[in-house]
């Protein structure tokens, strides 16, 4: 298809909106939505003015953004395409090179990033997520309520935190206004939480209690197993909750547990544990929280016995539960988001790129373009 310009014409500087002279013509081609099963493209001699005070300019189109080569149309229906499925796998499917279309993405998603308001944003979960095979990390900042990805940068340090914070401004929020922060019990995270949120209560998230006591569960199975005792198929019956578990899984954890005392006891440790959170406040979860510590010490069991010093350690902290009941259904919905945006951009190149797909896909975005292809969610 082909567009043109009426000779003669004036048309609006693209910088000050100023009625111009036309200056001459460029040839553009902007990639549209496939006709049927074609690649089409739109191209246009598309007129530059010549403005008094910002000189020659090409003038806007308004089926285009400036600088790129596709249509708005396109560039939505890109969008709306990568929320659901991996970028490598539009290109295919477009027939398109991914770094046009990584582009692409980057670009839509910081444009809705930097509009996004975070003044209401009081309570807040700063966690690390894996971000390669191996241990490659970054820091997460989530919005606990409504659940929402805030901020996500390489590394998981004090200063992430503190990065975190710089971006505050430019979404229109302060650090003074989070008064809640759930994070777990690395140094790293409290001290950037007392260096950059002043008033914010550190609150130490019951998912990562209850990964630590995972961990102490799991050494007492390796000790047992160091030692001799069999312990095929134990690792995955002794994870989780019950409930998960099927039937024969059940049984083999039973089975376990009667054969092997100390792995009965780390079980029973562990779930007991679970249990201080279901109280319904402060106190009587800090009792039972006390004599689980005192029966950890007695319990013969190292691993059960660090984490008591663990938890004595960061008491505070964990009571800081209450009264406000912070969960961690927030980290946990996120981290698994972006774990799938993680499998999304495989072969994503820069942490830019996975940066995006993480914003689009659990950040709440409103992308402001043409809205026929957008998710409705
Ligand atoms: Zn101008």
């Amino acid at each position: 298809m082909d567009i043109e310009a009426e000779a003669g014409a004036q048309m609006p500087c693209p910088v000050c909106a100023q009625s111009c002279p036309l200056y001459d013509h460029e040839v553009k081609r902007w990639r549209h939505l496939n006709f049927w099963q074609h690649p089409t493209y739109l191209s246009a001699r598309v007129p530059r003015v010549q403005c008094p005070e910002h000189q020659v300019r090409q003038v806007m189109v308004p089926w285009a953004r400036p600088e790129s080569g596709f249509t708005l149309m396109f560039e939505a229906f890109v969008m709306a395409l990568t929320r659901e499925m991996p970028v490598a796998a539009v290109a295919e499917l477009m027939a398109e090179h991914d770094t046009r279309l990584w582009r692409v993405v980057r670009h839509d998603v910081g444009q809705a990033d930097a509009g996004q308001d975070w003044s209401g944003v009081q309570a807040v979960a700063v966690d690390d997520t894996a971000t390669r095979k191996g241990h490659r990390y970054a820091t997460v900042v989530v919005e606990i309520d409504p659940a929402r990805l805030l901020f996500i940068t390489p590394e998981r340090t004090a200063a992430s935190v503190g990065q975190f914070v710089t971006a505050m401004p430019a979404h229109g929020a302060d650090p003074a206004q989070v008064k809640l922060a759930a994070i777990d019990m690395s140094a790293a995270y409290q001290k950037g939480i007392r260096a950059h949120l002043p008033n914010a209560q550190i609150v130490f998230d019951r998912f990562h209690v209850m990964q630590l006591a995972g961990k102490a569960l799991d050494e007492v199975r390796r000790h047992l197993q160091h030692e001799g005792a069999q312990m095929k198929g134990a690792l995955w019956v002794l994870r989780g909750n019950e409930s998960r578990l099927s039937q024969a899984q059940r049984e083999l954890r039973h089975d376990l547990c009667a054969r092997h005392k100390e792995l009965g006891r780390a079980m029973a440790l562990r779930e007991s544990l679970q249990e201080t959170w279901e109280w319904p406040e402060a106190a009587s979860a800090e009792s039972h929280l006390k004599a689980w510590c005192s029966w950890a010490v007695r319990s013969r069991l190292a691993p059960f016995k660090k984490l008591a010093q663990t938890l004595k350690s960061h008491w505070a902290g964990i009571l800081a539960y209450y009264p406000h009941r912070i969960t961690s259904a927030a980290i946990e919905s996120i981290n698994s988001i972006i774990q799938t945006a993680r499998r999304r951009a495989r072969g994503f190149r820069n942490f830019e790129n996975l940066k995006a797909v993480c914003y689009w896909m659990a950040g709440h975005l409103d992308l402001k373009i043409p809205s026929a292809f957008t998710h409705p969610g």
